[in-house]
């Protein structure tokens, strides 16, 4: 799909550009899992899933992707399940990502890849689920994997977003920006793009600029 996109830069002005790749529900929502863990501005990383009271409201914030949310209150094992699927995703994203660095936000202590696999499969099996296909006169037909009983925990949700999104071509653009602070994993929007946001593209230029001034001085 292609469409414009308009941001707004750090300094106020204003830049158009073509984006050129969508983004499906499941990568969205994969990505928003691990985009939990994420930077505070200041060089530290924040998490926004270390209370009961972090995953309700962002739970609450994805309702229309998570059928669980409506009525959603998290409790403790529900925050640990989720908590250690995203560990899972993160090991993953980083595997995606190679040969690029991973997240410098959790790059020392990644899960291995046989335990992220062996973790979100898991929580993928906890429910069981069946194949639906839906073939609108616009387009070709689309095939999703809903439950199968009313028994569908979050994190099943949330395992098989991951796991669609993984083993789809839409994989091949996920980064991690490694722009100064920036700890986040994108999606590339056009072929060229390198950073996360084009703030994060700004700060990396200054900090090039930086860089080769220090070296010309000494
Ligand atoms: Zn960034």
């Amino acid at each position: 799909m292609d469409f414009l996109g308009i941001h707004l830069m750090d300094g106020g002005s204003l830049i158009i550009s073509t984006m050129e790749y969508s983004i499906s529900p499941d990568a969205r929502l994969a990505l928003d899992l691990a985009l939990t863990v994420r930077h505070d501005g200041q060089g530290g990383v924040v998490d926004d899933l270390t209370d009961l009271t972090g995953l309700t409201t962002w739970v609450g914030a994805h309702a229309d992707a998570l059928p669980e949310a409506a009525g959603f209150s998290a409790d403790e094992p529900t925050l640990a399940a989720v908590r250690e699927l995203r560990a899972a995703v993160r090991a993953l994203f980083a595997r995606a990502v190679r040969p690029g660095e991973p997240s410098p936000a959790d790059a020392a202590r990644l899960l291995s890849v046989p335990e992220a696999l062996a973790r979100l499969n898991g929580a993928a099996a906890v429910a069981p689920t069946v194949p639906v296909l839906s073939w609108t006169p616009a387009s070709e037909p689309v095939v999703h994997h809903a439950p199968a009983t009313d028994e569908d925990p979050l994190t099943a949700t949330l395992a098989r977003a991951a796991i669609a999104f993984l083993a789809s071509p839409e994989r091949q653009r996920l980064r991690a920006c490694h722009a100064p602070r920036c700890v986040r994993y994108f999606l590339k929007e056009h072929p060229r793009q390198e950073w996360c946001k084009p703030s994060c593209g700004n700060r990396a230029r200054v900090a090039r600029h930086h860089e080769r001034h220090k070296k010309i001085a000494s």
